[in-house]
């Protein structure tokens, strides 16, 4: 199952992490979110209503700032619904899906691996 968090700790260092790499977030096309502490306390009143569920243990962290959705293996996802190109059902879904098949793409640049990753969301459906 997924269970949906908050934490400041992660919210902050995901911020602080994207901070760091915005410059390749750019070049990659990855929309950057910049930090805004209206956002955070805005997230931290009021979650995401999302019921979305699956089979796999995933621990979903919400976050207000950095970039739409990351993953970190084993089981984590961040995702913050401030990205407007995708709904964050979109992004959880997308998330887990570099979870699973991320021992196939480890020598792919980025584009490669958004490539493979969409490919196998669409054939899930
Ligand atoms: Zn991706």
């Amino acid at each position: 199952m997924i269970r949906y968090k908050y934490n400041l700790i992660v919210d902050i260092q995901k911020q602080v992490e994207a901070l760091r790499i915005r410059r390749w977030l750019r070049e990659n096309n990855v929309t950057y979110i910049p930090p805004n502490p209206w956002e955070t306390l805005k997230l931290i009143c009021n979650r995401p209503k999302i019921d979305y569920q699956c089979e796999d243990d995933i621990d979903c962290y919400w976050i207000s700032g950095g970039n739409g959705g990351s993953y970190y293996l084993p089981n984590r996802i961040t995702v913050c619904p401030r990205e407007k190109s995708h709904t964050v059902e979109e992004i959880i879904k997308h998330e887990i899906t570099h979870l699973k098949h991320e021992s196939e793409v480890q020598d792919m640049t980025h584009q490669e691996k958004e490539a493979y990753i969409i490919g196998h969301e669409k054939s899930a459906k």
